[in-house]
C-alpha cells in the first residue's frame, strides 16, 4: 500500500515547524516532549495505517468529549441530554463560561461547560460518581478496542489548577443544570480527560464514529447508530471551538482537538484520522496537527462539502 509512505512524507513535511507551545496551564502537559509527531488512518473495514510516534501515549483531553456525548445520548436518550446541553456553536474558547441566557444550559457539548454536564449524564440515572467514571472508561475503551488506563499524574496536575473548570461547575450547579456537588463532577471530567491513548487508538475511535458506532477492529456496536449523526454534526459545527468556521471551510472534516496535542477527524462511511504533536496554537489545537489535516484534506479531496 502507498499509504504508509504517504504518511511518512507528510510527517517529514510538517516536522520543521516548531511554532506554538505545549499546554501551559497543566504542568504535566507543559513538560511533554514537544518533538513527538505521529499520524494514523483507520478505515471502516479495519485497516490501520500509522507512522511516526503513533504508539506514544498521551492524555485524550477534550477528544474525550464527542465520545462521552455519544455515551450520554446512548444511556439517557436525546431528550434528556438536549434538555441540559444545547447544540449551538459558541464561537468561543474551550473554557469560556458560555451558558444560554435564561436556562443556563451550556451551548454545546464540545466546550468545557457542556462536557462537564455531559459527564454527569453518563450511565443510568442515579449512578454514583464511581459507576459513572467506570462507564466512561469502559465506553471509551470500547471505542478504542482495548482497555485504556488513566494517567494519574496528569490528572493530579490538572486537579491542582482546576479553578476555572470548578467555577464553570458551580455556575452549572447554580442553574440546576448540575444537580449534585459540582466539584465531584469536575473531578470525574478531569479523570475522563486524563485517559491515555495513542494516535493509533484515536484513529480507531474516530473510525468507530465513521462506521455507524461499530468498532471496525472488534466488530462491537459501541453506541446505537442514531447517535452518530448527532455526534458528528456537533463535531462539525462546534468541535474546533472559536476556529470552527475556518476549519469547516478549509479542512471540511468533522474534528475534535485536545490540549495534549491529539486531533481526530471522522469521514462518515470512510475513515478515522488521528494526529499527535504537543505544541498548540492560540485555540489550544496542535499546530502540526492542523497542518497535517490541511494536507490530508487537499491531497485526498476529503472536504465533506466537495463533490468527489
Ligand atoms: N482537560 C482540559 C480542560 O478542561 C481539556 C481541554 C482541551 O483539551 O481542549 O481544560
Amino acid at each position: 500500500s502507498m499509504i504508509p509512505d504517504y504518511l511518512t512524507d507528510v510527517l517529514e513535511h510538517v516536522e520543521p515547524d516548531t511554532s506554538g507551545a505545549t499546554a501551559g496551564y497543566i504542568p504535566e502537559l507543559a513538560d511533554a516532549e514537544p518533538e513527538q509527531l505521529g499520524a494514523a488512518f483507520a478505515t471502516v473495514d479495519g485497516q490501520v495505517y500509522a507512522a511516526g510516534d503513533c504508539d506514544a501515549e498521551f492524555s485524550i483531553q477534550s477528544i474525550s468529549k464527542p465520545f462521552v456525548y455519544a455515551l450520554a445520548l446512548a444511556d439517557r436518550g436525546f431528550d434528556a441530554v438536549l434538555a441540559r446541553v444545547g447544540v449551538e456553536p459558541s464561537g468561543e474558547a474551550f473554557n469560556e463560561i458560555s451558558l444560554e441566557g435564561g436556562s443556563g444550559r451550556p451551548l454545546n457539548p464540545m466546550i468545557n461547560a457542556g462536557a462537564i454536564t455531559t459527564h454527569s449524564l453518563v450511565g443510568v440515572a442515579g449512578s454514583d460518581p464511581a459507576e459513572r467514571l467506570e462507564r466512561v472508561v469502559d465506553g471509551l475503551s470500547a471505542f478504542a478496542g482495548r482497555q485504556l488506563e488513566m494517567d494519574e499524574s496528569v490528572c493530579a496536575s490538572e486537579m491542582a489548577f482546576a479553578h476555572r473548570n470548578l467555577a464553570i461547575g458551580h455556575m452549572l450547579r447554580s442553574h440546576d443544570i448540575l444537580t449534585e456537588d459540582p466539584a465531584t463532577v469536575v473531578e470525574g471530567y478531569i479523570r475522563q480527560c486524563s485517559l491515555l491513548v495513542t494516535t493509533r487508538d484515536l484513529a480507531v475511535m474516530a473510525a468507530t464514529l465513521a462506521n455507524r458506532g461499530v468498532n471496525p477492529l472488534s466488530g462491537k456496536q459501541v453506541v446505537p447508530e442514531p447517535v452518530l449523526r448527532q455526534v458528528l454534526s456537533v463535531m462539525a459545527t462546534c468541535g474546533m471551538y472559536d476556529a470552527a468556521g475556518d476549519w469547516a471551510t478549509q479542512v471540511g472534516i468533522p474534528a475534535k482537538s485536545g490540549v495534549a496535542g491529539g486531533l481526530i477527524g471522522t469521514l462518515p462511511g470512510q475513515i478515522g484520522i488521528a494526529t499527535f504533536s504537543p505544541r498548540l496554537d492560540a485555540h489550544g489545537t496542535s499546530v502540526r496537527g492542523v497542518s497535517l489535516f490541511h494536507r490530508f484534506s487537499s491531497d485526498m479531496g476529503l472536504h465533506v462539502m466537495e463533490v468527489p
